[in-house]
């Protein structure tokens, strides 16, 4: 499995782009910006992009996601707690200082339990609301990996100063999703560094005494 972590826009969201060898599909998580580049490293594996799937509808994790879904085709998961937000992203942009982006309809609703595939590997939807009302992770037990959007970071969780956020919510999702996954797991957050369930565990000073 092909997979490539491309920080993008001005936030430097983490951008995930799998890529199965077999069938050449691929799978876009949080397209937050500069689709040219997304576009190019596609191109270089020689891939065909099969789903774009959003964390969460903050404006630095779905900026691109129109602008790809117009160059690709395809279809955009999203869990449907997060579309009050995405309905109001010209709120965020205002915020941000940065352009509204064009919006698209979300064509799947995830939420907990479902599974997305990419050739034969399962992405498990794992609904971790606190950082937003409709944030999720992906986990992928066969690459011992999870995607989780801005609810963990290493040494840090997402903030949940923003409207519905909640900071019980995000550790209970934290305690309950996350910190219940293997030790090994290699974590893929929203933004910066890399990390893993087990390291979280002893570090991160947010989850000390949970
Ligand atoms: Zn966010």
């Amino acid at each position: 499995m092909i997979h490539e972590i491309l920080p993008v826009g001005a936030l430097a969201c983490n951008c995930s782009i799998f890529g199965e060898e077999a069938g050449r599909t691929a799978m876009v998580i949080d397209p937050g910006d500069d689709v040219d580049d997304i576009l190019a490293l596609v191109e270089r594996h020689h891939l065909r992009v099969a789903s774009i799937v959003i964390t969460h509808a903050h404006l630095d994790h779905v900026g691109g996601v129109a602008e790809l879904k117009k160059a690709t085709g395809a279809p955009v998961y999203m869990d449907a707690l997060d579309e009050p937000l995405y309905d109001r992203i010209e709120i965020q942009a205002s915020w941000l200082g940065l352009p509204v982006p064009e919006k698209v309809a979300i064509d799947t609703k995830i939420c907990e339990g479902d599974e997305i595939t990419l050739g034969e590997t399962k992405f498990m939807v794992l609904e971790t609301p606190g950082h937003s009302p409709g944030s999720i992770s992906l986990w992928i037990p066969s690459l011992n990996k999870v995607m989780c959007g801005d609810t963990l970071f290493r040494d840090s969780m997402g903030r949940t100063d923003l409207p519905g956020g909640d900071s019980r919510t995000l550790l209970r999702s934290i305690q309950s999703k996350l910190l219940a996954l293997p030790e090994e797991t290699q974590v893929v957050p929203g933004h910066g560094p890399l990390t893993t369930i087990g390291r979280e565990k002893v570090y991160n000073p947010f989850l000390q005494g949970l």
